[in-house]
């Protein structure tokens, strides 16, 4: 079967919503605008086989991540995702089974958080495969949660627990949107980004969109992930386990940060609405500038290093 059919094959049976007016199958795909009330988010991204997953990754987790790091994107706006566009890039030999699977996993998400999908095309690359996902959401008009907008003294929080995404999480991670939303809602959120640098790299983003303010964050607050501390016992020349925390990459979850006199309140309301997330107060923005960690040993700075993959 040709890859053109197989799209084409694949394409009607993944899920669609409301605003689609006319999806895959014509020139384009129709998608109502929303309303007056809301403004329209945009993103596009892509994974590619050797940097975000392995060859002899399952494509149904590829399939999943290849939408999932759009979705975290949406929801560190607070927005709604409504409709993607697939694009593969697919070497001649390719396997008919491997996007069948891959369509799967990434079907399956779309239809967990109510995302259409309403395009896909096919290109032929000449050894790698990869995908791009272009993903469109509404959020309410003048509510979207920016990466700007933290001041001097902010709690900062973090959503989950961080580090060893490699053993698992960075192909099986769920989008923070329900999460995202209510944060937005709550009208306490200063500024915001979903974790895919890892905290030191993202926060360092977060900081230099805030004027070079600086961070302090303590240690014993980080909430290091079983698997960071699993990985630095198993895996020879895996970070220590604070360092994954700091320093490993794809968690997708929420960094944010409020003024200190909210913090209380949102983390009880938290604990209400997602009991079974943590949300952790890890550290506050301060006017010094730069990434500084209080450990038992004193403070010590901290470089914004961004995430390497796996080339
Ligand atoms: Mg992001």
């Amino acid at each position: 079967m040709k890859e053109f059919d197989l799209i084409a094959r694949l394409i009607p049976s993944l899920p669609t919503n409301v605003s689609v007016v006319q999806g895959a199958g014509d020139d384009c795909a129709i998608v109502e605008p929303g309303s007056p009330l809301t403004q329209t988010l945009l993103k596009v991204d892509a994974v590619v086989e050797g940097i975000h997953f392995l060859p002899e990754t399952d494509p149904v987790r590829v399939g999943h991540k290849a939408l999932g790091r759009c979705l975290s994107d949406v929801a560190a706006m607070g927005g709604i995702p409504v409709a993607g566009l697939v694009t593969l890039g697919l070497p001649s030999n390719h396997d008919p089974e491997r996007i069948r699977h891959l369509y799967e996993g990434l079907g399956r998400l779309a239809t967990r958080h109510g995302v259409a999908i309403v395009g896909g095309e096919t290109t032929t690359s000449p050894e790698r495969l990869w995908i791009s996902v272009s993903l469109m959401g509404f959020v309410p008009r003048g509510k979207a949660v920016l990466r700007s907008g933290g001041c001097e003294g902010d709690a900062v929080f973090v959503t989950g627990e961080l580090g060893g995404s490699l053993a698992g999480k960075h192909l099986d991670f769920e989008p923070r949107l329900e999460q995202g939303r209510w944060l937005a809602e709550s009208g306490r959120v200063h500024a915001m980004l979903d974790l895919s640098d890892g905290l030191a790299g993202d926060l360092g983003h977060l900081l230099a969109a805030n004027g070079g303010l600086g961070a302090e964050l303590m240690a014993t607050s980080l909430p290091i992930s079983r698997a960071a501390i699993q990985r630095a016992r198993e895996v020879p020349g895996a970070r220590p386990p604070r360092a994954a925390a700091l320093m490993d990459g794809e968690d997708f979850e929420l960094l944010f940060t409020t003024s200190p006199k909210d913090a209380v309140p949102l983390l009880n309301a938290w604990k209400a609405r997602f009991p079974d997330l943590r949300l952790t107060c890890i550290g506050r923005l301060t006017r010094e500038p730069g990434i500084r960690l209080r450990t038992e040993q004193g403070l010590q700075v901290i470089p914004p290093r961004a995430y390497e993959h796996f080339a």
